[in-house]
């Protein structure tokens, strides 16, 4: 197909905001989902810095670009330009999703709901179970938020910063009455074992990619599930370490892909089915292994 096939002066144009945002997947996912639908639009990356936050929005708006994610470190800040805000991102305390409404962009949280999705296509069954989230940014939050929703018996929050920790369990604390416990990373080898381990930080990614957040691996043994919301590298230190403990291993791709979806379901007012999400998801894992995608 050629570029005047697709592309018109009818074309709708959806992006994504932060700040880097050179490394973000979201554009080669976003214009896949459009692609296999036929839709006529085209999603590209914005730089946005944090003082112009304010001004891109409305500029965005004005020029009628009709649906946004929103990635680091606008998530929190972005929710004081919006004309509305689903109660899932309003609890979370973060927006990562935007769609044009006539009133303003309204916010939603969909990185939730791709880890959701995650546990439910990986059977990870949190209800009853302990599980320890390391980490207290905004990756954190959304799995907090999860294991409370889903039933969790205990959460512990493990973090550098037992600051960060603490505001996360006290938002959690708003919503759920579940029995949370906050931990220095430190000390992360020195409480009752839990059955399920999420590594929300950035230890493991990029050029710290051999590198974990856990230094004594006789935390995993026994753990039934160990999950690291990194997907590149495809298999982290942290992973690699659980699977030799004989933990389940997933990495971050499927929350990737599934958070995808669900902003493309928000900006359309479509459901996509499980066929044609697990179709996506194949086509974009294979990219990503061969190489084009790191
Ligand atoms: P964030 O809000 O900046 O939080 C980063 C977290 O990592 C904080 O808890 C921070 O601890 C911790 N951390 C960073 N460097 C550390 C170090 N050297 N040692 C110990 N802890 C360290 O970031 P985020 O948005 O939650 O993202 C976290 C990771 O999740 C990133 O790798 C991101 O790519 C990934 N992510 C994946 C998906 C997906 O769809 N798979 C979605 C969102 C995010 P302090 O509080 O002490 O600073």
């Amino acid at each position: 197909m050629e570029v005047f096939d697709i592309y018109n002066g009818k074309t709708d144009v959806y992006g994504i905001i932060g700040n880097p945002i050179g490394h973000s997947f979201s554009p080669v996912l976003q214009n896949t989902i459009l692609r296999r639908f036929n839709k006529n639009g085209i999603y590209v990356p914005f730089k946005v810095e944090g003082g112009d936050l304010k001004k891109s929005v409305e500029g965005m708006y004005a020029i009628g670009i009709k649906g946004l994610n929103v990635t680091v470190p606008h998530k929190r800040a972005v929710m004081n330009f919006l004309c509305g805000i689903d109660n899932t991102a309003n609890k979370i305390g973060a927006v990562n999703t935007l769609k044009y409404t006539e009133n303003g962009y309204e916010g939603y949280n969909t990185d939730i709901l791709g880890l959701k999705k995650s546990f439910e296509i990986n059977c990870i069954d949190v209800s009853g179970k302990r599980a320890m989230v390391i980490g207290a940014g905004g990756a954190a939050n959304s799995a907090v938020m999860l294991f409370a929703e889903m039933g969790a018996a205990k959460i512990v929050i493990a973090n550098r910063t037992i600051e960060k920790a603490e505001a996360l369990k006290k938002q959690a604390e708003m919503f759920y009455s579940t029995d949370i416990e906050v931990i220095s990373i430190n000390d992360i080898n020195n409480c009752e074992k839990p059955n399920i381990i999420l590594n929300a930080t950035s230890v493991g990614m990029g050029e710290g990619n051999n590198q974990s957040p856990i230094s004594d691996n006789s935390l995993f043994v026994g753990v039934e599930c160990a999950f690291d919301v990194i997907y590149t590298p495809w298999e982290t230190k942290f992973l690699k370490d659980a699977k030799a403990c004989g933990c389940t291993a997933v990495n971050g791709f499927d929350m990737l892909i599934y958070q995808g979806i669900a902003s493309y379901e928000i900006w359309h007012d479509t459901k996509v089915s499980n066929f044609e999400a697990k179709e996506i998801r194949n086509m974009l894992a294979e990219y990503f292994n061969n190489g084009s995608g790191r």
